[in-house]
Parts: structure tokens; C-alpha cells; sequence
């Protein structure tokens, strides 16, 4: 099988790193903490939308070698390949937010030793781009935590898997995958 893997939230814990980032921010902005639940990270907070755009902008690299991989991750991704599966890692990190998002992912899946046969970067704010890549490397399933990624995915014919992350709980149309042993298990079915 040709298994399409996003990278943020499936493989790294971005969300995680994100999180405790902003809250230390709030801090020494207002120190109003988190004042709406159930909404993506970025508007949890009082910040003005230019206060988060500009801070996203101006640390979202550093924050980036922060992040840490998703547990098993590795492991799973090694056995997949041993078992003759093809991974091809598909992120959105093209999106103009990082000054060598390429290179930063090449370094960042060798030092943790995540496998794979080929990585693509797209624009995170193209769903779209995504179904397309998929398409064009005859994928035939796409895990991302996305619901756009996943719903742009089905909509072009292309099996898609949600991976569980908090913000995409109340979603229900898509094959929700918790850990990357239900992963494993699931292929290998
Ligand atoms: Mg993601």
C-alpha cells in the first residue's frame, strides 16, 4: 500500500508545543489565559489578530525545533516499510513560514529516525495541493489530522484517515486513528 502521512499532529507534537508556548506568551502579554475551549490553538487566546499573526510569524521556526516525535511513530513507520508498505510524507510546511522548511524536515525526521521513501512539502493553505500530490503519487490512504486535508482527500477518491488530536474530536464523516499502533494494525488488516 502507498501510505500518505502528514507531518504536524501526526508525526510531531506541534499542537502540544504550540500550546505551552502560547500560554507562557499570554503570560507576559496580559495574562488573561485561555478564554475560549473547542477553538484551534491561535484563538484560544485575547491576543488582536495582528498580536498572533505577528507572533506565529516570528517564532513559529523556533518552535519548530522544538517539536518531538508523536510516540511510536518511528517504530511503527520502520515496521510499515519492513512489511513492504511505501510512505510518502506529505506537510504543508511550504507555506512560506519557515526560511528552509525542506532541509528543517529532512534534519528533523533523521534525528528522530522516522523512515520513509518520500518527502513532499506543500502549502498548508492549499487543501487542495494535497488531494492533488496524493493523487499524482497514487496514494492510497492520506493520514492527516486535517479535517480540509481529509475532506479534500475523499472528495478526489482518496482513502483518508483522521488522526485524533483535539481539535478535530467532533468530527464523525472520516476513519478516526488514535495512535500509530492502531495505524500499524489497521494496514496490516
Ligand atoms: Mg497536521
Amino acid at each position: 500500500m502507498r501510505i500518505g502521512i502528514d507531518i504536524d499532529n501526526v508525526l510531531s507534537n506541534f499542537n502540544e508545543v504550540l500550546l505551552n508556548d502560547y500560554i507562557n506568551h499570554d503570560k507576559e502579554l496580559r495574562n488573561n489565559g485561555i478564554i475560549k475551549n473547542n477553538v484551534y490553538i491561535r484563538k484560544m487566546f485575547d491576543w488582536t489578530k495582528d498580536e498572533e499573526q505577528q507572533y506565529y510569524h516570528d517564532n513559529i521556526e523556533r518552535l519548530a525545533n522544538l517539536l518531538e516525535p508523536i510516540k511510536d511513530s518511528s517504530k511503527y513507520i520502520k515496521k510499515l516499510r519492513d512489511s513492504g508498505h511505501y510512505i510518502c510524507i506529505i506537510s504543508g510546511r511550504d507555506n512560506g513560514e519557515y526560511s528552509n522548511p525542506y532541509n528543517m524536515t529532512k534534519k528533523w525526521l533523521k534525528k528522530y529516525d522516522i523512515q520513509y521513501d518520500k518527502l513532499i512539502l506543500t502549502n498548508a493553505y492549499n487543501h487542495q495541493e494535497k488531494a492533488d500530490i496524493c493523487i499524482e503519487n497514487n496514494i492510497d490512504i492520506m493520514i492527516d489530522d486535517s479535517i480540509n486535508v481529509c475532506e479534500k482527500c475523499i472528495k478526489n477518491g482518496i482513502n483518508s484517515w483522521l488522526f485524533d488530536t483535539d481539535y478535530n474530536k467532533s468530527e464523525s464523516r472520516f476513519k478516526r486513528v488514535n495512535n500509530w499502533k492502531e495505524i500499524y494494525e489497521y494496514v496490516i488488516k
